[in-house]
């Protein structure tokens, strides 16, 4: 039943940005999506010497197509555009090496900020792990509000994340994994550096992201 409802969804829809029937993958048709991209990321490697792989560059006010795209994906029932972009992510990263990866990869969800939302970074980290049939290792959760009280009010504004009860044996080797830290959208990247101290600084962590948001400094 879901197949076939999947199935409908699919074909009956039409492309989120100019309406068109002639729907492809990803939510759009073929010319939309190959305006985004346009949007396309090169890799980045942060202060910390952390490489950043998103898919798109998502400029504050300039993409009125990636916005909806973000916005609509994070709609129900968007498995097969999830997957598609996922999988688009990892051909980007590994292009045709993947067979030579031999390390293995664990993909780290960034944890729910709050339970009633749907949580967009756990279902991004699941459909990249399953793309490269990696572990998908839920380990973090953001530090305790009671935990945040007891911070001055400087540092409560920043994200702090430990890792889950019972899951301190995950770091035994850990220095021979690849971590991947993946969310849907990337910011400030805060998020993404708690997780890097919450896994000890691996000596191999990335961050996967759909798209990273730029700041209006950067893109005035
Ligand atoms: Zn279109």
């Amino acid at each position: 039943m879901f197949q076939i409802m999947q199935f409908i969804r699919v074909h009956l829809s039409c492309c989120l940005h100019c309406g068109s029937f002639r729907i492809e993958n990803g939510l759009l048709c073929r010319s939309c999506s190959e305006a985004l991209d346009y949007y396309a990321a090169q890799p980045r490697v942060r202060n910390n010497g952390v490489k950043l792989w998103s898919l798109y560059e998502w400029p504050p006010g300039q993409s009125d197509m990636l916005s909806r795209l973000i916005l609509n994906l994070k709609g129900q029932g968007n498995d097969i555009a999830w997957n598609y972009y996922a999988r688009n992510l990892v051909k980007k990263r590994w292009g045709s090496d993947f067979a030579d990866v031999i390390r293995p990869i664990r993909v780290v969800p960034a944890p729910a900020r709050n339970e009633l939302n749907r949580d967009h970074a756990a279902q991004w980290a699941k459909c990249l792990a399953r793309e490269m049939s990696a572990e998908l290792t839920p380990c973090l959760k953001r530090t305790s509000q009671k935990h945040q009280r007891e911070l001055d009010r400087g540092e409560r504004g920043l994200v702090t994340l430990e890792l889950i009860e019972n899951s301190t044996g995950l770091l035994e080797g850990y220095s021979k994994y690849l971590w991947i830290f993946a969310d849907d959208v990337l910011t400030t990247g805060s998020t993404a550096q708690a997780a890097y101290e919450a896994l000890g600084r691996p000596p191999h962590f990335e961050i996967w992201t759909l798209a990273r948001r730029g700041s209006l400094a950067e893109h005035p």
